[in-house]
C-alpha cells in the first residue's frame, strides 16, 4: 500500500516516512500544497496524509480540489489547531479523519490502518464520466442501456482515466498503475489496450473517446 505524507516540517516528514515504512508501507513525500495535488492525481494512494499549514496551498484546499477531481483516496488530516471549525471546515471538504498535533505514533498508525481497511470494504462502485459508468466491482461499462465487461487490464487502464478525467495521463503513469514499476511493459503494451477500450467505446457508442497525445500519452474526450 502506498502513502502520500504532505507536511512541510521536513524532520516530521522524515519521521513519519520511517514508521510508514517499518510497517511496510510504501511512502512518498511532499512539501507543499500544490505537489500534493498533482502527487495524489498522478499516483493512486491508499491514504493521504495531509498537515492543513503548508506553503502554496494549504490542505483544505488541497482536500477541495482533489475531492472536485473526483480523487476519493482517504485523507488523514493533520493540525497543530484544534477548535471545532476547523475540524468541521476539514471534514466538510471531503477529508476522512482529522488528528491534532501533537500525536502517539500508535494512534497514527491504527487511524491509516482502519482507513486502509476502510477503503477495503466501502462499496464504491460506480465511477461515471459523461455518458459512462464503470462499476469498479464487476468491470462492466456502461452507456445508455448497453453494457460490456472489460478485461482486468482494460478495467485498470480506464479507470485511472476516470480519477483523472481532465488530464492527460502519460503512459508512464499507465504502465506503473496497471503493469507494475517493475514491469517490463512497453508504450506498445498500452497502445494494445487502449485499442481494445476504444472499440468497446465505440460498440457502446459512447460520446467518450480516448486522444492520443504524441509523446506524451492519452486524454479522455468528449465528442
Ligand atoms: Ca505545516
Amino acid at each position: 500500500m502506498r502513502v502520500l505524507i504532505v507536511e512541510d516540517e521536513v524532520s516530521l516528514s522524515n519521521a513519519l516516512k520511517k514508521i510508514l515504512e517499518q510497517q511496510g508501507y510504501f511512502a512518498d513525500a511532499v512539501y507543499d500544497g500544490e505537489s500534493a495535488v498533482e502527487y495524489a492525481k498522478t499516483v493512486e494512494y491508499s491514504v493521504i496524509i495531509l498537515d492543513v499549514m503548508l506553503p502554496k496551498l494549504d490542505g483544505f484546499e488541497v482536500v477541495r480540489r482533489l475531492r472536485a477531481s473526483r480523487i476519493n483516496t482517504p485523507i488523514l488530516m493533520l493540525t497543530a489547531r484544534t477548535t471545532t471549525t476547523d475540524k468541521v471546515a476539514g471534514l466538510n471538504f471531503g477529508a476522512d479523519d482529522y488528528m491534532t498535533k501533537p500525536f502517539e505514533t500508535e494512534e497514527l498508525l491504527a487511524r491509516v490502518g482502519a482507513m486502509t481497511r476502510r477503503t477495503g470494504d466501502v462499496i464504491v462502485d460506480e465511477v461515471k464520466f459523461k455518458d459512462l459508468t464503470l462499476n469498479t466491482n464487476s468491470a462492466m461499462l456502461s452507456c445508455g442501456g448497453e453494457s460490456v465487461q472489460l478485461s482486468h487490464k482494460e478495467f485498470e487502464v480506464l479507470k485511472t482515466f476516470f480519477y483523472n478525467p481532465t488530464m492527460t495521463v502519460t503512459t508512464d503513469t499507465l504502465i506503473s498503475n496497471v503493469w507494475g514499476i517493475e514491469s517490463e511493459a512497453t508504450d506498445n503494451n498500452v497502445e494494445v489496450y487502449i485499442s481494445f477500450i476504444r472499440k468497446k467505446l465505440k460498440y457502446l457508442r459512447s460520446a467518450v473517446s480516448i486522444k492520443k497525445i504524441p509523446r506524451i500519452g492519452y486524454r479522455l474526450e468528449v465528442n
